[in-house]
């Protein structure tokens, strides 16, 4: 029976990505087997970010080709300039199917010959990725993904909504809200022209977001990570407006505090503007909690540089930071820079500033002990049968008294002291 198993790297857009690609197939009649159970054919779903990245990929294709008669690498690492996909691309059983192509991998693959049952749904299904937004025009020092991932795209509401509906009939409670550069949504040329042949402005994310929220019921949305660039700030009305709809939680990519990184960066805001935003994000939305980006070791990165980082990061408080270091990507500017950071530096820095997240989310989290809050259960507890585990909508991970029957449902429950 034709099977495929699939192994995804990198952004949650990445995880949108690899779960329409199963969508696609299992429509096909494949069959989507559990990674480390065999498949006829493996897809390694890959990110370019980081050198670190890149290595993961080349494991990942190895580790599958000792199963699987056929490999398919997609994502930013199959972009065809990419360093990966030039090394992948001369492995016998390899195909390479760039992220421009995705959607006709069936092209690349023999036909099964026997349709395959239909796949029971799984246990739990709680929170859902849903793909809004595709491309960057941004053009970050450091970043290849506006070479990769091509030009930007935008799906309407109207188009979402029969997602949401299939979501939810499948049994999500929760549906994030994803993309490449979220905040771009609506800033497309075909958005654009439409805005402007019915004499209106174009749209932005907050309308879209809106839109999602009036015209569905009895499913909360929460938003991906969101660059501070062309942030739409109605977002945060909203977010104070439906509490109940709208997950009060912020992942506010930062990359860097210091300005003199920023600017190198390219990334086009001070340090001051992204923190009138942190500061109206958590003055506007009651319980709201911040995550964010961190990329540490980029060109030029001084101690001077990592004492502001770490003076803010220690200001507001930061549930989750999701720490990496930099790595030259061939064919981006910043990989032309001088002063590049030695790379036993660059892993004491990411060191240094993990263990400082660590401090900070323990304190936020700390902070909600005591209080009420909506919570989907995603899993069963390792460590107790009798509790199991779920994010609140302000997006913090906690352990509470359960069983199997609570999975995937909303429960309102007084956040307990830490467990995790
Ligand atoms: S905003 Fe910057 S980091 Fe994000 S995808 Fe665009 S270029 Fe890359």
């Amino acid at each position: 029976m034709a099977s495929f198993t699939i192994l995804t790297l990198g952004c949650r857009a990445n995880r949108a990505d690899s779960e329409a690609l199963s969508r696609l197939l299992q429509g096909a009649g494949w069959r989507l087997n559990p990674v480390g159970q065999g498949a006829e054919v493996g897809i390694v779903n890959t990110c370019t970010v980081t050198a670190e990245a890149d290595r993961k990929a080349r494991q990942m294709v190895r580790r599958l080709l000792k199963s699987c008669q056929l490999v398919v690498v997609t994502g930013c690492g199959a972009a065809p300039k990419g360093g990966l996909a030039q090394s992948v691309a001369q492995w016998e059983r390899v195909i390479l199917l760039p992220p421009r192509e995705r959607e006709r991998i069936l092209e690349y693959l023999p036909k099964p010959l026997r349709l395959s049952p239909p796949i029971p749904a799984p246990k739990t299904r709680a929170r859902a990725l849903l793909k809004v937004q595709e491309g960057c025009n941004h053009m970050c020092t450091f970043c290849i993904v506006p070479l990769v991932r091509g030009p930007l795209r935008s799906w309407k509401g109207e188009e979402l909504l029969p997602q949401v509906e299939r979501l939810q009939g499948e049994g999500y409670r929760e549906i994030v809200l994803t993309g490449t550069h979220l905040a771009l949504w609506g800033r497309d040329s075909a958005s654009k022209l439409e805005a402007r042949a019915k004499g209106r402005e174009a749209p932005n994310f907050a309308q879209l977001v809106e839109y999602l929220i009036k015209h569905t019921q009895d499913v909360r949305y929460r938003v991906s990570s969101i660059e501070p660039m062309a942030f739409p700030r109605p977002l945060l009305e909203l977010m104070a407006a439906y509490p109940e709809r709208l997950c009060p939680h912020l992942h506010l990519v930062l990359q860097h505090a210091s300005d003199k990184i920023l600017r190198a960066m390219g990334r086009d805001y001070t340090l001051a503007q992204y923190d009138s935003l942190v500061g109206e994000f958590l003055e506007r939305v009651p319980g709201g909690v911040l995550t964010t980006d961190i990329l540490l070791g980029f060109p030029g990165e001084e101690e001077s540089d990592l004492e502001i980082l770490e003076d803010y990061l220690r200001r507001r408080p930061f549930y989750h930071l999701h720490v990496f270091p930099y790595s030259p990507r061939p064919g981006t500017v910043a990989s032309t820079l001088p002063q590049q950071v030695p790379e036993a530096l660059k892993r004491e820095r990411v060191g240094r500033v993990i263990a400082l997240g660590e401090e900070c989310s323990h304190k936020v989290y700390d902070s909600f002990v005591g209080t009420e809050r909506p919570i989907l259960v995603e899993r069963l507890s390792a460590n107790d049968p009798q509790r199991v585990v779920g994010t609140a909508d302000n997006f913090l991970t906690v352990e509470i008294p359960g069983s199997s029957s609570d999975l995937g449902r909303m429960v309102t429950r007084t956040i307990p002291r830490r467990l995790l």
